[in-house]
């Protein structure tokens, strides 16, 4: 048996043509969504990731915004520059690219960011919305990997979750959405007793940990729903030969590059699961996907709070 690949760039593709249709109807109501994306300083992965997102936006036809401001900026010049962005008509959408620098306090300028145009779902305001059921906003990468459990036709109602990782990022808040599907959910730490026994009971299996190759097939019920968070750069031989001895594409890339990406879950788990997400191509490209719709979604909730208030 070998697991049904989930396809994140396909399913990414489908959710950006949906939000670029929704786009399209609100320019016709005069408004353009519009996304203000902070990068502080020279950090070239999140210069990459940025890039991505710029470029996202101006597929789908959002309006979007990057401020650089330079690394020695301090706490209240952000704070000033996210509260200008708090007040503009034109954004629904702040995203302050971490990580920040040092002399930054990051859980200030997070907190200073308006909860309606917390595109990322970080604010505390959000956490209590989605632990609670209301409407707001969600962390792109747990949207995402609803969106790829409900469009590959995942039950979710009254099966098994196992979530190892508890990050405010990744794992508490994909517990919650699963518990909000009526998932049964256990969460995992690094203080789990008896971690393999324990992902034995999941009908579906999330792995955000940040280990490469963890989650070997011994963790995994046969059948089972497997979602790789996890996205690790393999540079050691040794490692390298312990999750793709034998992968001749693999190791092409590895030889050429140096490195190669692998998730948190090993390749040969995909001979036990049912279905699984690949790394790469699994939940990456939902991410960037979902802070589109998390814009749309904003511009929509914004305003539909302005109507209410106009009434
Ligand atoms: P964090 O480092 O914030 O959290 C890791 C979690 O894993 C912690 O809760 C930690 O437990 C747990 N953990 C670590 N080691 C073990 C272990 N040996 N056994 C059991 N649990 C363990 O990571 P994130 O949640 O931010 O990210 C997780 C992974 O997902 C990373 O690889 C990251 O790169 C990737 N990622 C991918 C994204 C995407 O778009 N595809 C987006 C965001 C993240 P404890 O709390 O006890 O320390």
């Amino acid at each position: 048996m070998s697991a049904t690949i989930l396809d994140g760039n396909r399913i990414a593709g489908e959710i950006r043509a949906e939000v670029a249709a929704e786009v399209k109807a609100l320019s016709s109501a005069g408004i353009r969504p519009g996304l203000a994306v902070v990068l502080v300083g020279h950090n070239p992965a999140s210069e990459i990731y940025v890039r991505g997102k710029v470029k996202s936006c101006e597929e789908v036809g959002i309006y979007s915004e990057k401020l650089t401001p330079v690394d020695s900026i301090t706490t209240e010049e952000l704070l000033e520059l996210v509260e200008d962005l708090n007040r503009r008509d034109d954004i629904d959408g702040i995203l302050v690219q971490l990580p920040l620098p040092a002399q930054v306090d990051a859980k200030k300028i997070l907190m200073a960011v308006d909860p309606a145009k917390d595109v990322d779902g970080f604010h505390p305001v959000n956490v209590g919305f989605l632990s609670t059921q209301r409407p707001g906003l969600v962390p792109c990468t747990p949207a995402g990997i609803m969106e790829i459990l409900k469009r590959s036709n995942i039950p979710l109602a009254s099966q098994e979750a196992v979530v190892v990782g508890r990050s405010d990022i990744v794992g508490k808040p994909i517990a919650m959405l699963l518990i909000n599907a009526n998932a049964t959910v256990t969460v995992c730490h690094s203080k789990t007793r008896d971690l393999p026994g324990v992902c034995r009971r999941a009908d579906i299996l999330v792995a955000a940990i940040g280990r490469a190759g963890m989650i070997t097939p011994d963790f995994v019920k046969p059948g089972a729903t497997v979602i790789d968070v996890g996205m690790n750069k393999v540079t050691e031989r040794a490692e390298f030969d312990r999750l793709f001895a034998g992968n001749a594409k693999r190791e092409e890339t590895f030889r050429t590059k140096g490195s190669t990406l692998v998730g948190d879950v090993h390749p040969q788990v995909a001979a036990v699961a049912g279905a699984i997400t690949p790394v790469p191509g699994g939940v990456g490209p939902l991410t960037i996907a979902m802070l589109m719709a998390n814009t749309v979604r904003a511009a929509k909730l914004r305003r539909s709070q302005l109507l209410a208030t106009n009434n």
